[in-house]
């Protein structure tokens, strides 16, 4: 007799039967109240000073201004939220949750968007 056949029935029983978890994805994730989260921009909002950047200890903010783009590297981030502290606008938060995990270590790149052209009379 073949060796997987002792486990046959466990592994057809276990393909056929709801899974024993009903957690993530099915439920939707509860992050506990003092969970760090992840931070995001209202990049509309943002002047481009860079002094989220300057101001980040793991140099994980990229501010260019001429390109017009605010970036962070979520795997250099410590989530102390020194950044949402010394912005001006306060266009940067914590928020609870963390990002979808992926098979690449990709920066987050955010575009101000291009002011509107004012019309004229
Ligand atoms: S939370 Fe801290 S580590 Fe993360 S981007 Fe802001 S200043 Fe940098
Ligand atoms: S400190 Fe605030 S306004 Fe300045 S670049 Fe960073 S996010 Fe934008």
């Amino acid at each position: 007799m073949p060796k997987f056949m002792p486990f046959a029935g466990t592994m057809l029983k276990n393909l056929f039967s709801k899974p024993v978890t009903t957690s993530y994805p099915e439920k939707p994730a509860v992050y506990p109240e003092r969970s760090r989260g992840h931070v995001e921009i209202a990049v509309d909002q943002c002047i481009m000073c860079g002094l989220c950047s300057r101001n980040c200890p793991p140099r994980a903010i990229t501010v260019d201004r001429a390109a017009g783009t605010w970036t962070i590297n979520r795997f250099d981030c410590v989530q102390c939220g020194y950044c949402t502290e010394v912005c001006p606008k306060k266009c940067l938060t914590i928020i609870p949750g963390y990002q979808t995990p992926g098979t690449e270590k990709k920066e987050a790149v955010y575009h101000k968007p291009a002011p509107e052209k004012k019309e004229e009379a």
